[in-house]
């Protein structure tokens, strides 16, 4: 009989970010999310930092889950566009959650401007019985592409190609992708954390 691997809280309703975070490290944890715990009311993200708003879902979360916690809040910062669109990632075309509105959008503004420079940014909270153990942040540089281009991914993964490619996120598959994302350099922290504990 093997031993029942213990149980990660993913404080997350997006199955995107779980299936990657799963992908990586489903050999040492069963990673649940948000969507396997019916009844839970959704965490507002008020807060102004990546930081701030995983602190906030984490903790929320382990209120209701008894065992690990992690979050992930995440997003893509465009020099071009000062930044943005930031902790705003998810609602830049104006709603909450359509990628299809937010990559136009980032299209949009990003139209003839020759500085393409931008990166991902992740920033995953532990926590456990409403409070933050520890956090961690990873991220990925890359640049804006003209146009929409590749089938794999979520999000702005169309548009961003990192450093050191040509194709877009969504065109290198997950694989390539979770060994340099932002989302794969925290996680790779998290678990080194772990491991000494
Ligand atoms: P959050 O759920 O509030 O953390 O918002 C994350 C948003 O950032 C997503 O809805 C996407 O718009 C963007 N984002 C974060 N990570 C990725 C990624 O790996 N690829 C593409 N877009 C991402």
């Amino acid at each position: 009989m093997g031993e029942s691997k213990p149980r990660l809280m993913i404080a997350t309703r997006n199955r995107h970010k779980t299936g990657e975070i799963r992908a990586m490290v489903g050999g040492r944890f069963e990673v649940l999310d948000a969507n396997d715990l019916p009844g839970l009311p959704s965490v507002e993200e008020t807060g102004t930092t990546f930081l701030e708003n995983a602190r906030l879902k984490a903790v929320a979360i382990s209120k209701a889950f008894d065992g690990l916690v992690l979050s992930d809040d995440s997003g893509l910062e465009v020099d071009a566009l000062g930044g943005e669109p930031g902790v705003g990632s998810s609602s830049y075309g104006g709603e909450e959650g359509n990628h299809a509105r937010n990559n136009e959008r980032l299209m949009r503004e990003m139209s003839g401007r020759p500085q393409r420079a931008a990166r991902f940014r992740c920033v995953m909270v532990l926590a456990r019985e409403g409070r933050m153990i520890e956090s961690f942040s990873g991220s990925v540089e890359g640049r804006i592409l003209e146009s929409p281009r590749g089938e794999g991914g979520f999000g702005y993964d169309p548009l961003f190609a990192p450093d050191g490619h040509d194709e877009s996120f969504a065109e290198l598959g997950d694989e390539v992708k979770n060994s340099m994302s932002h989302r794969g350099r925290a996680l790779a922290k998290v678990l080194a954390w772990l491991e000494k504990r």
